[in-house]
């Protein structure tokens, strides 16, 4: 006989546990008749329950079908055996010939050597494993994927059933090793900037209080009524955002908006309501399910959409339950907010005021909600583990996003040097701030340029606020990072439109699609690659797929009608390269002449000097391009041999070292005979040691992001040129592995604002 797992079954076996749980009786008699129910209904010899005790460990607390005295002495470890398996990857399994399994466990006191087929789903709540549901069968049993279903919805309402009752003791939650000592996390820099603040979780548990429901049309037009409701509070914020005046960060808002639309996910929320849930309860189904399928995908990008499907089935919570979010309830002045992952929207919710920094245990640099903390300049760490387990509301926090470390609950004298840390930061931005209007010029009268790097419509901003000259590097891949589709020449055009114009007549300079490597288009994905840095990217790409960069430049071509444009191309390995993507160029200036469009008045065409073999080109490169850029994040990478996103080998090369300093200044010498622009766009020249030793050696143009442009201002202003580079023309054929140490000797010798 098979079981009975049609929805209307479905239905059945929930109000029986449902009646149970309300039922009399300790935790204990209760979980008995589950697992007694829970056979019968879904025909299977056996029905565990292993829950999760303190310590990492699955004891088995009920069997129908196992051995009785194997209840509370079977345990097994969290990733051992094929229950610790479930518990350790929060998936479910569902195998027909378990014993052949590689990581069956034996445990001769459950006398289960009898049963072959087995299934076993995680006990979820909150996305944390408190059990594990197995059910088993002598023969070969193929479970189907509406079993496996079934199965986890009433895993689901089991996990209440175990939160709610006395069957494991407070020592057995995850908060069991939680000290209240202090500890220090490290994670990864999402924002920079320090905040001293106390702990905000983000997201307090909405509680459900129904999880079964008598009537499936009720619970699908409570679910329709707390869409729409939903929809029109998403409407209200997009309209008020105080983000809503620039591009991009309204596109990531729509596209979220767009999600809340997604017709698969609200069918899966459906489908559950049908199985027997209540609207809320089939809500949380499906995000326990999004949690799992997060857990096990690598891809950055996708695991962001499924960030933004959770952020959203929150607030479909909110909406059916009425529960508030941190946001709405009394924040406290100087809140750190501490999230597993949060949508770009639920950040913007909060009081901006109020906000000190953002903690997640997840999150990447790409994230939306990264790049609207970045725009918002909040503090930023991210990929924190356990944060959440290790952290209680408003446990005293230091967030230090310039290091990617949280301390949580420091004690005085950290306290201290954090408070003294922030006033010296504040300091010296105030008198950063001053410099605004005056020369970057040297003490002997060298003029430089400083230029801004930037890669969305709100980082122009900063052009205002820090005197830049104008953009050195705009990196045009990040909005198209943004967004589910490529853009079309329009979208685009007026997307570099908006660019020139908040320019205000400062000159921009536009890379053209860096994309490839660790910068991944959702709508160009491709197999992956052994070494990414090295792959099909940048400007690879575009001479593959020419259209792509011919419509881009067909719309940096309209955008700057009337006007100058400056268009450079990324990665470029050799001079055919170059002449290749010029040509795509000249092919689109053609095309305009040709359909009398309005051109610009000056197109500058240059290039990224990111790849050493370049180098070895420069005469007849220099003949063909306006100006050149330095990428030394990519150049360094390639001239050492050493992966730049490598921890292992971050600090392994030093770009102040003889051979990176001399190949850099030869090149500043050969550009300079040619009397073409050299500009220096990578992270280097936003250092100012870094800075202090690239002047010193002829650099004159620096492009960096706006947070730098202050500090390299102040150190230019304070430096005598002459001197340093006497020094440092001494220290290139010296043999030490960095100059480091011997340029910061002289920096402070000679007051340099380093
Ligand atoms: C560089 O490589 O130095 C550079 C500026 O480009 P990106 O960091 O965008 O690769
Ligand atoms: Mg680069």
């Amino acid at each position: 006989m098979q079981p009975s797992l049609t929805a209307g079954g479905s239905r059945r076996l929930l109000k029986r546990l449902r009646d149970l749980m309300a039922g009399g009786g300790s935790g204990q008699e209760r979980l008995n008749q589950v697992v007694r129910i829970i056979a019968a209904d879904l025909v299977a010899e056996v029905c565990s329950i292993y829950i999760m005790r303190a310590g990492e460990v699955l004891e088995l607390f009920a069997t129908q079908g196992l051995k009785q005295e194997a209840v509370h002495k079977t345990r097994l470890a969290v990733g051992e055996g094929i229950v610790g398996d479930i518990a350790a990857h929060a998936r479910s399994l569902a195998l027909a010939d378990a014993q052949s399994h590689p990581n069956f466990a034996y445990r001769p006191e459950t006398g289960e050597e009898i049963y072959h087929s087995l299934m076993g789903v995680p006990i979820l709540r909150g996305g944390r494993v408190l059990g594990v549901l197995v059910i088993q069968n002598r023969t070969f049993r193929e479970y189907d994927e509406e079993e496996v279903e079934t199965v986890q919805t009433i895993a689901m309402v089991l996990a209440e059933l175990i939160a709610g009752s006395d069957l494991i003791t407070p020592e057995d939650t995850m908060r069991a090793d939680l000290a209240l000592a202090p500890a220090r996390l490290d994670g990864l820099r999402l924002n920079e900037g320090i905040a001293i603040g106390r702990a905000v979780l983000h997201q307090p548990r909405v509680s459900i209080r129904q999880m079964v429901a008598d009537n499936p049309e009720v619970e699908l037009k409570r679910l329709d009524d707390a869409l729409t409701s939903m929809h029109s509070a998403i409407d209200d914020m997009l309209a008020a955002s105080e983000l809503a005046e620039s591009g991009e960060h309204r596109e990531i808002l729509e596209s979220y908006r767009m999600f809340a639309e997604d017709r698969g996910w609200l069918s899966r929320i459906s489908e559950a309501i049908r199985s027997g849930l209540t609207a809320e309860a089939a809500v949380q189904r499906v995000q326990d399910d999004t949690r799992v399928r997060m857990s096990q995908i690598t891809d950055p990008y996708l695991r962001e959409r499924l960030s933004d499907l959770e952020d959203l089935a929150n607030r479909l919570l909110r909406h059916l339950t009425g529960a508030r979010t941190a946001a709405r309830a009394d924040l406290p002045d100087d809140a750190i907010l501490v999230a597993r992952t949060m949508g770009p929207a639920e950040l913007l919710d909060y009081d901006r005021a109020k906000v000190k920094a953002v903690l997640l245990e997840e999150g990447s640099p790409t994230a939306h909600v990264a790049i609207v903390a970045r725009a918002l300049n909040v503090p930023m760490v991210g990929r924190v583990k356990n944060v959440l387990t290790r952290i209680e509301a408003l446990d005293p926090v230091i967030v230090d996003g310039d290091h990617a470390q949280v301390l949580l609950r420091p004690s005085d004298d950290v306290r201290e040097a954090f408070t003294a840390a922030i006033e010296v930061r504040a300091k010296r931005q105030a008198s950063i701030a001053a410099l605004r209007d005056l020369p970057a010029v040297t003490r002997d009268g060298v003029e430089l340029s400083l230029f801004l790097n930037a890669g969305l419509l709100i980082d122009l901003a900063y052009l205002e606020e820090t005197g830049a000259a104008g953009v050195g590097l705009y990196r045009t891949e990040l909005p198209f990072m943004l967004r589910s589709t490529f853009p079309d020449v329009a979208t685009q055009t007026e997307f570099y439109r908006k660019v020139l114009t908040r320019a205000a007549g400062k000159p921009v300079v536009f890379r053209t699609l860096d994309i490839g490597g660790d910068k991944l288009l959702p709508f160009l994905a491709e197999s992956e690659e052994e070494n990414p840095a090295m792959g099909w990217r940048a400007i690879r790409i575009a001479l593959d797929r020419p259209m792509l960069l011919r419509h881009q430049l067909r719309a940096l071509l309209r955008a700057a009608a009337g006007t100058r444009l400056d268009v450079m191309f990324p990665m470029v390995a050799e001079v055919a390269e170059f002449d290749a993507a010029r040509a795509l160029l000249d092919a689109e200036i053609a095309r305009c002449r040709r359909r009398s469009e309005a051109l610009p008045s000056t197109v500058r065409v240059g290039t990224m000097l990111e790849v050493p073999a370049l180098f070895w080109q420069l005469k007849t490169l220099l003949r063909r391009v306006d100006f050149i850029s330095v990428g030394t994040n990519d150049l360094m990478q390639f001239l050492f041999a050493s992966d730049r996103g490598n921890p292992r080998l971050a600090d392994r090369y030093d770009v102040l070292s003889p051979p990176a300093l001399s190949f850099l200044r030869e090149l500043v010498q050969v550009c300079g005979r040619a009397k073409v622009d050299l500009t220096l766009c990578g992270e280097m020249g936003s250092r100012t040691l870094e800075a202090m030793a690239l002047i010193a050696i002829g650099f004159r143009r620096l492009s960096m992001p706006a947070t730098a442009i202050g500090p390299v201002k102040a150190m230019a202003r304070s430096l005598t040129l002459g001197p340093v580079r006497d020094y440092l023309t001494g220290l290139c054929d010296r043999p030490e592995h960095s100059l480091r140490e011997s340029l910061r000797a002289f920096a402070r010798d000679h007051d340099v604002a380093i």
